[in-house]
């Protein structure tokens, strides 16, 4: 069969590998049909996700179906048409005890520690898979990975019905982080500097969208707010200065969600931290966010609705990471589609 691998940094290549079959009762056979590519993926291409390892097959927002079950799998058939919730975990340190596996000390993420759902087939435990409604198309359901990153923010910041967020970056994470804001009930502004990408959030149910080359953003959101600022940022942009500005633009008692990897360092001053009493969290990945993010699948309140920019086939691949590199402004989401 078919893999899309990165045998070493910058060397992208359609591996040919051996059919994987069962080894435990509890794992599952998935035949993929959709892959999307991801930021990540494009890291670790590169040689610039320090977590990865080489020879890697990528992929962790994977749709497919499954072929066969273990003996002790309950509750998936084959036929069953399955997303993959690409997190594995220790299940005893202090973060799986605590509920908040993604952060487990012996983590490993599909497609980035451990080859990943970019090949025509894999094997996987039954628990790192849910069902979706068969009925429901394939290019919905391959966004559930990005969607629970989005839900994962909003469940961080704490987002209740009511909320004023404000989410820097309207890329597809950001994207995925409105839809999730809006499900929950909040009041939307949004930032960018394309333009273009200011009108797909608007389109998405942003309810203010501001580029920071044409308005001042904290004045913007502070005259929307009647000045008092956001109860909730978001920062999907993950520079120092983003950082920083969320803290002048947090209202009392807000919260502020980081999802950066930047290591460079922002300059805080603790007076508006201690006087606003402000929180301020990290997110990474998700936590038990897929039965969430399936159950709105399911009931047809999460579409892509034009999320979804391209398509290659599994032949396309280089030329699929190629054209996503080269096309940042065009590309909102492009898929691998398996046959
Ligand atoms: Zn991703
Ligand atoms: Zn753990």
């Amino acid at each position: 069969m078919n893999a899309i691998q990165v045998k070493e940094a910058h060397d992208l290549r359609v591996a040919q590998l051996e059919m994987p079959t069962l080894k435990n009762p509890t794992d599952v056979v998935v035949k993929v049909k959709l892959a999307g590519i991801c930021g990540s993926d494009m890291h670790i291409y590169h040689g610039t996700n320090p977590l990865a390892t080489y020879p890697r097959i990528l992929g962790h927002e994977i749709a497919g179906e499954v072929v066969e079950v273990g003996s002790d799998v309950a509750g998936l058939v084959a036929g069953d048409h399955v997303v993959v919730e690409p997190i594995r975990y220790c299940g005893t340190c202090y973060a799986c005890r605590k509920g908040r596996p993604n952060v487990c000390k012996e983590l490993s993420v599909f497609g980035v520690h451990e080859d990943g759902g970019m090949r025509e087939f894999f094997v996987l435990p039954a628990r790192q898979l849910h069902k979706v409604n068969a009925g429901l198309p394939w290019e919905e359901v391959v966004l559930a990975e990005p969607y629970s990153i989005g839900a994962q923010a909003v469940w961080r910041g704490k987002v209740e019905s009511g909320d004023f967020v404000f989410i820097h970056g309207c890329g597809p994470i950001g994207i995925c982080i409105l839809k999730m804001a809006k499900l929950a009930g909040a009041t939307v502004m949004m930032s960018d500097l394309k333009p273009e990408r200011l009108a797909f959030a608007k389109a998405n149910g942003a309810d203010f969208v501001v580029s920071p080359l044409e308005e001042d953003v904290l004045s913007k959101l502070l005259d929307v707010t009647n000045g008092e600022g956001a109860n909730v940022v978001i920062d999907a942009v993950c520079l120092p200065q983003t950082f920083e500005q969320s803290i002048q633009m947090a209202s009392v008692a807000g919260t502020i969600v980081i999802l950066g990897f930047d290591e460079r360092f922002s300059q805080i001053p603790q007076l508006p931290i201690t006087k606003k009493e402000l929180t301020i969290v990290g997110s990474r990945l998700q936590t038990n966010q897929f039965a969430k993010v399936v159950q709105l699948l399911n009931e047809g309140k999460l579409k892509e609705n034009g999320l979804i920019t391209h398509r290659f086939t599994i032949d396309q691949a280089q030329e699929a990471f190629t054209f996503v590199e080269q096309n940042p402004d065009t590309v909102r989401k492009a898929l691998i589609e398996f046959s």
